[in-house]
């Protein structure tokens, strides 16, 4: 198992919901922002539907705010909200020029995203959101380079088109490439737990337990990389 590059500078963590980076990815955010890297959070969706019983206009702006507050916890300052909806993603072209406009705006030379496959492993169905959003991240890389694809993005939003991501990595179990997050299991925890409302609605454990328990399972060792926690991704090259 290889390392993630880190000669880079500038990245960008493309989901569907607020929590989803929290799930592990964070824990290598908080490295990167540590190496004095600039990391900015682009969601598709305010995961308006993602609380029972609590009505989506008053979920949207709650749960903003939690993703807000995960954000700095790891030093992201810059957390922007496409407003597609929750739980009706499409992978497509409406998704993917958004997310091309997020790379333009941006700039980044590295694309971090979430599993876009079927399941989480044999038997759990990963969520129509992750699978739309995923794929529609990584194709929107070339979108954003691409002068012709979205020309509207150039024509009136005045965003030149970016070829500078180098790569994209997707967080997921069993990657080919991994990210030594030893020192930065705690400060993930911390940026979980903030979804505290979500976590409130998901289980009457204590949030701060659920949070240490989630961020541990997804930052255990893995096999062939060495450090005592770690965060897999698998890694997509780009020519620029
Ligand atoms: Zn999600």
């Amino acid at each position: 198992m290889e390392h993630v590059p880190e000669d880079w500078t500038r990245g960008i963590v493309v989901v569907a919901h607020p929590d989803d980076i929290e799930y592990g990815a964070a824990a290598a955010v908080a490295r990167w922002t540590r190496q004095g890297k600039d990391i900015r959070y682009v969601l598709a969706t305010s995961g308006e539907a993602g609380i029972a019983g609590l009505p989506p206009a008053e979920c949207g702006p709650l749960r903003e705010e939690e993703e807000r507050a995960s954000a700095a916890i790891v030093g992201v300052e810059t957390v922007e909200f496409l407003g597609h909806p929750d739980g009706r993603l499409v992978a497509g072209p409406d998704l993917r020029r958004d997310v091309a406009a997020a790379i333009r705006r941006h700039r980044p030379e590295m694309v971090v995203t979430a599993n876009f496959g079927l399941t989480w492993f044999p038997g759990a169905l990963n969520s129509a959101d992750h699978r739309a959003l995923g794929l529609s991240a990584l194709d929107a890389v070339s979108d954003a380079a691409n002068e012709w694809i979205f020309p509207e993005l150039t024509e009136e939003q005045g965003l030149a088109p970016w070829s500078g991501v180098r790569w994209a990595a997707v967080n997921l179990p069993g990657a080919s490439h991994a990210v030594d997050v030893t020192d930065t299991v705690d400060v993930a925890v911390e940026s979980l737990a903030a979804h505290r409302r979500y976590l409130e609605a998901l289980s009457g454990a204590d949030v701060a337990e659920q949070a240490r328990a989630q961020v541990e399972m997804a930052t255990g060792p893995l096999p062939g990389f060495p450090a005592a926690r770690a965060v897999g991704f698998d890694l997509y090259t780009f020519s620029g």
